[in-house]
C-alpha cells in the first residue's frame, strides 16, 4: 500500500494532503497508519524526517468529531521546538477540517496565559510533560474524553529525565485510550514505559534508510587502538569544525583523550559523570559559547544534552551497540543542517559495524585516513569564558554585561558573545584576543554599580 487513498480516511483529509503534496506514503505512514487507524496501540521505531509526524497526526484527526468541543488527543514532546513543529504539522493536515483547535503548551513560560486559553476546550494539545502534568494537576487539562495520547521521540524525553511525569500523566483517566509511541531508538527504558502503558501493542521499525536525518557517516579503519589518536587529531584539523563531540566508550578514554588533545592544543572539556552539576553546567555553557571546540564524553555523560546543529560528531570508539550509535549520530545534522559523523574502528569492531550497518539498512564504507601535510594548525576556540559570581538573584542581566563590557570606550560589541545568566553565577563569552582587556574591566569596574568576583575560566 502506497496511497493515502488506500486508507479508510475522509476524503476531505486525503484531499488536504494532496494540497501539501504528499502524494505516496512514507514507509513508517505506510506500515503504521492502517494500524493506527484500526485503534491499535503502536510503538513505532522512526527519525525525524520520516514522516512520523503526519502519522500520528492523521491517526488524532482521523476520529475527530469537531463539533464536539472536548480534549480528544494530547501529544507529548521532549522540547518546545519539537513540540511546535508538531503542532504546526497538525494544523497543516486539518487544514480541510473545520474549526480545529490545537493548542501548544510548554514549560519555561508563565503557566497564567496557558489556565486562560484552556478556558475554551481544545481538540488537541501538543506539549512538554512537566508543563502538563502540571496543568493536569491543577485540573485545568480535561482528560474525560481523551481517546489518543502520543508519545513522540519517547527516547529523548526519558532521556530527559521525564520518565515519572509521563508515568502520572498516562495513569490520569480514562484507561481507554489509544496509545502511540514514536521513538527513534527503543533502549531498555523506553521499552519498560511501553510494557507499563501500552496495550497489545504493535511494533512497527523502518530502517533509517535515506529518508532520516542528512548525515553523512565516514568509517575509518586504523590497525589498532594506539592509532586512533593521531587519526582524531588529524581529523579534526582537517575538518576543522565550530564544535564537535567525540564519543568513547568508557570514563578512562574520555579522560584520556581529552588530556592528549589538550596537550596538542585544542580548546577541550571532558563530560564524565563524575562532574558535580555546577562544573557540568560550566561545561555545557563552554561549548555552547564556543570556547570549547572538542567536547569528549561517554554517552551516559552526554545525555540529555540539547545540542542542536552539531557540525561533527566523531565516535572514537564504535558503540556498543546500534541504538547507541543512532543517538550518537542523531546529534549532528539536526533542524535542516547537514551534519558529519565519522567513526574510527579497528579490525576488532568489525562486528558491531557490520551489526549497526544492518540495523541502519545502510552499507558503512571504510574510507582511507585524509592525509595532513605539514605541521598542523590545532583548534582553539573562537572564544574565552570569564565567569561573574552574580546572577538573576542580584538582578543581573545581560543587558548589564554587555554594558559593563562596552560602555565608554570599551570593548567593542561584537567581541562579546553568549550570555548565560544562572541564579547565582553568570558566564559571558569574549572574543580570544578581548579576552585580557574583558577580565582587567570587569575586575577594574562595577557591573550595575556594584563589585563582583570575577574569574576567568578555563584559560
Ligand atoms: P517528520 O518525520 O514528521 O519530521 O516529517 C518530515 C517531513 O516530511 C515534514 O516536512 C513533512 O511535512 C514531510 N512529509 C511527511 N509525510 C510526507 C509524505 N507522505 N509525502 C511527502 N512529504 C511528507
Amino acid at each position: 500500500m502506497t496511497s493515502f487513498s488506500e486508507l479508510n480516511l475522509s476524503e476531505s483529509l486525503v484531499k488536504g494532503l494532496t494540497a501539501l503534496e504528499y502524494h505516496d506514503m512514507t514507509p513508517i505512514q505506510a506500515t503504521a497508519l492502517p494500524l493506527i487507524l484500526a485503534g491499535r496501540d503502536v510503538i513505532a521505531q522512526a527519525q525525524t524526517g520520516s514522516g512520523k509526524t503526519a502519522a500520528f497526526a492523521l491517526g488524532l484527526l482521523h476520529q475527530l468529531d469537531t463539533t464536539v468541543v472536548r480534549l480528544h488527543g494530547l501529544v507529548l514532546c521532549p522540547t518546545r521546538e519539537l513540540a511546535d513543529q508538531v503542532s504546526k504539522e497538525i494544523r497543516r493536515i486539518a487544514r480541510p477540517l473545520p474549526n480545529v483547535k490545537v493548542l501548544t503548551l510548554c514549560g519555561g513560560v508563565p503557566l497564567r496565559p496557558h489556565l486562560a486559553s484552556l478556558a475554551h476546550e481544545p481538540h488537541i494539545v501538543v506539549g512538554t510533560p512537566g508543563r502538563i502534568l502540571e496543568l493536569i494537576r491543577k485540573q485545568a487539562l480535561p482528560l474525560k474524553a481523551l481517546q489518543i495520547l502520543v508519545l513522540d521521540e519517547a527516547d529523548r524525553m526519558l532521556d530527559m529525565g521525564f520518565a515519572a511525569d509521563i508515568d502520572a500523566i498516562v495513569k490520569a483517566p480514562p484507561q481507554q485510550r489509544q496509545t502511540l509511541l514514536f521513538s527513534a531508538t527503543y533502549p531498555e527504558q523506553t521499552r519498560a514505559i511501553a510494557e507499563r502503558h501500552l496495550r497489545d501493542p504493535e511494533t512497527v521499525t523502518i530502517d533509517n534508510g535515506d529518508s532520516g536525518p542528512d548525515i553523512e557517516q565516514r568509517l575509518y579503519e586504523v590497525a589498532d587502538g594506539s592509532r586512533k589518536l593521531d587519526a582524531l587529531v588529524d581529523l579534526l584539523v582537517t575538518q576543522r569544525p565550530e564544535s564537535a563531540i567525540v564519543f568513547c566508550n568508557t570514563r578512562n578514554d574520555t579522560r584520556d583523550v581529552a588530556e592528549s588533545l589538550d596537550r596538542c592544543g585544542f580548546s577541550v572539556l571532558a563530560l564524565h559523570g563524575e562532574l558535580d552539576q555546577r562544573e557540568r553546567d560550566e561545561m555545557l555553557v563552554r561549548f555552547a559559547n564556543r570556547s570549547c571546540t572538542v567536547l569528549v564524553a561517554t554517552d551516559v555523560a552526554a545525555r540529555g544534552l540539547d545540542i542542536k546543529e552539531l557540525p561533527l560528531v566523531v565516535n572514537y570508539d564504535v558503540a556498543s551497540d546500534a541504538d547507541a550509535h543512532i543517538h550518537r549520530i542523531g546529534r549532528t545534522g539536526r533542524a535542516g543542517a547537514r551534519g558529519l559523523a565519522i567513526t574510527l574502528m579497528t579490525p576488532r569492531e568489525a562486528a558491531r559495524i557490520s551489526a549497526i550497518a544492518e540495523r541502519m539498512g545502510q552499507a558503512l564504507i571504510r574510507q582511507p585516513l585524509p592525509q595532513v601535510n605539514g605541521k598542523p594548525r590545532p583548534l582553539l576556540s573562537a572564544y574565552l569564558t570569564i565567569a561573574v559570581d552574580g546572577g538573576r538573584t542580584d538582578k543581573l542581566r545581560p543587558g548589564d554585561l554587555l554594558g559593563a563590557l562596552t560602555g565608554d570606550a570599551g570593548l567593542p560589541g561584537d567581541a562579546v558573545g553568549k550570555i548565560d545568566i544562572f541564579p547565582t553565577r553568570s558566564y559571558v563569552a569574549i572574543a580570544r584576543n578581548h579576552a585580557d582587556s574583558a577580565l582587567k574591566r570587569l575586575r577594574d569596574g562595577k557591573i550595575k554599580g556594584r563589585n563582583f568576583r570575577v574569574r576567568p575560566i578555563g584559560h
